[in-house]
């Protein structure tokens, strides 16, 4: 019988997921198919249970519901448990099996996509949200020479950051206390570009050998973007690869086989202008 699969999220008619998952099945030979489900808020449980029921085998999860599927999961993984949130699901017979490959995804992004190693680089990770809390454990396993996390909320920082080991080299800060130091790479993970805004960036130097990555993604050129570009940095990146290592992360947990993503990322990439 064909296995069944969807993303799940509110808005969802804007996600790439199902034609990332199709083009992996093609690629893989993997008898599958992958839809899209939107679910009303407060609806999580019943719709994603629902889709259990009826023999669904996993799904992804975006926004707004991460938070929902950690409450549903009966088992967590290290890093689903460190983020505090799980953007998939696995429906293993009796247990709800929950993940999270957002940091997994970045990372894989940088450091294999990009050509850039987070080891012996000085990072800057701005926002403390969802995205950054998955992001956190998988940059400081690589093992950079610094991190620097800044968020609008220090509290929120600080609390994401006390996670970490008390040996790791972070610094936490509001953004006025960033430094004007250079970055290797510097991550946007805040939302701030998907209403056109830019964190209060006003003191930040960028080299021009310094990694931009913004991690939203099909919004070309960003505030964020323009203003690494702006600052002499040559090379910039969008979310798209995370995005599409972080749906081949889902993929080969569910089915035993790592897809090859360059052609997901090369189709669904929006030029940066
Ligand atoms: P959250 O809502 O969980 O967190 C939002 C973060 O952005 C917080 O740190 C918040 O600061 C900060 N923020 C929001 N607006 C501003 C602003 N104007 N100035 C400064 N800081 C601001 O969002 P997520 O973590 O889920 O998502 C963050 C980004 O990552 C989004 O752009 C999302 O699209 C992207 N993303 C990309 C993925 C991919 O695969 N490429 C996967 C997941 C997310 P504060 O805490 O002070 O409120």
């Amino acid at each position: 019988m064909t296995d069944r699969y969807a993303v799940i999220g509110n808005p969802i008619g804007h996600s790439k997921s199902p034609l990332i998952h199709t083009m992996f099945a093609e690629a893989t030979g993997q008898d599958m198919t992958y839809d899209r489900i939107e679910a009303a808020p407060g609806d999580f449980a019943a719709v994603a249970g629902a889709f259990r029921e009826g023999g669904g085998k996993g799904l992804n999860v975006t926004a707004p519901f991460k938070l929902d599927a950690f409450a549903m999961a009966t088992k967590l993984s290290d890093a689903a448990r460190l983020a505090g949130a799980v953007n998939a699901l696995w429906f293993d017979g009796d247990e709800i099996c929950g993940e999270n490959f957002d940091g997994k995804g970045l990372v894989r992004d940088i450091v294999h996509n990009l050509q850039r190693p987070i080891a012996g680089s000085r990072v800057l990770l701005l926002g403390a949200g969802g995205a950054a809390r998955g992001a956190l454990l998988p940059i400081v396993a690589e093992g950079p020479a610094s991190l620097v996390i800044a968020n609008r909320s220090v509290a929120r920082a600080e609390a994401m950051a006390s996670a970490l080991p008390a040996s790791a080299p972070v610094r936490v800060g509001g953004y006025d206390a960033i430094g004007a130091a250079p970055f290797d790479i510097v991550i946007n993970a805040t939302s701030a570009s998907l209403t056109g805004e830019l964190p209060p960036l006003s003191g930040l130097e960028f080299a021009p050998a310094t990694l931009a990555y913004e991690l939203a993604y099909g919004k070309g050129l960003t505030p964020f973007l323009k203003l690494a570009r702006g600052g002499g940095v040559v090379r910039i990146a969008d979310g798209v690869g995370m995005l599409v290592e972080q749906a081949a992360e889902a993929f080969q947990w569910w089915r035993g086989i790592r897809p090859a993503t360059e052609a997901a990322i090369a189709r669904i990439t929006v030029p940066l202008v």
